[in-house]
């Protein structure tokens, strides 16, 4: 991406009370939330394959910190306390789906507790997106997540709503439905809570 539009990308996310850090590689935004969040601290993990990739729910749990990760659940029962613990943590580490030019973050959830806890909870809040993520406006944000994000999410997940096959969202109402929450942040009331991280590759979908 080239660099006057990340610095207007920036500075939109600036006036709209979030800040934004750019890193060449996933090491070394792994390496910057393990600096900047304590040890005593208590994180939440949204389910996201840009962090699975970094392993950070690892590196984490390693040194200490207490963590609320669905993914380390054993069964649904406890997959739903961990979803719920993680939306009162210190910290919620999670990706996004789209981050837009003009300043917003758009998402879309089965369940609705990743944009819960963005929306509202932990006290901060750690966004990662590969450079993919980005695109100009957030009506193509909603673009992009209904029908590049939703249909990869719903197969990694094992539904099999329209998009799945088809490839494009149809507005279904079907039962594996995963688009049921979309949120569009476009700004913040307390300065600096959402952090983004922008990692120059594509990471993620
Ligand atoms: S509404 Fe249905 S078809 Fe459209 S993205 Fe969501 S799950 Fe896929």
């Amino acid at each position: 991406m080239d660099k006057e539009k990340l610095d207007i990308l920036k500075r939109n996310f600036e006036l709209r009370n979030m800040e934004v850090k750019c890193f060449e590689i996933l090491e070394d935004v792994k390496s910057e939330i393990l600096n900047i969040i304590s040890l005593d601290s208590s994180i939440g993990i949204g389910h996201s394959a840009t962090l699975q990739r970094m392993n950070i729910t690892e590196e984490l749990l390693g040194r200490g910190n207490i963590i609320f990760d669905m993914e380390l659940a054993k069964d649904k029962e406890e997959c739903k306390i961990l979803k719920r613990k993680a939306l009162l943590t210190d910290w919620y580490i999670t990706g996004s789906n789209a981050i837009s030019v003009d300043g917003r973050i758009i998402n879309i959830d089965h369940s609705g507790n990743r944009v819960a806890a963005i929306n509202y909870g932990p006290d901060k809040v750690i966004i990662v997106v590969g450079i993919n993520k980005i695109v100009d406006t957030w009506q193509k944000g909603i673009e992009r997540v209904k029908n590049k994000a939703c249909p990869l999410n719903a197969k990694r997940a094992g539904f099999n709503p329209p998009c799945v096959a088809l490839n494009k969202c149809v507005d279904c109402t079907s039962e594996e439905r995963v688009c049921n929450s979309l949120s569009i942040i476009e700004g913040q009331a307390v300065k600096g809570r959402i952090k983004i991280f922008i990692v120059n590759d594509n990471v993620g979908f």
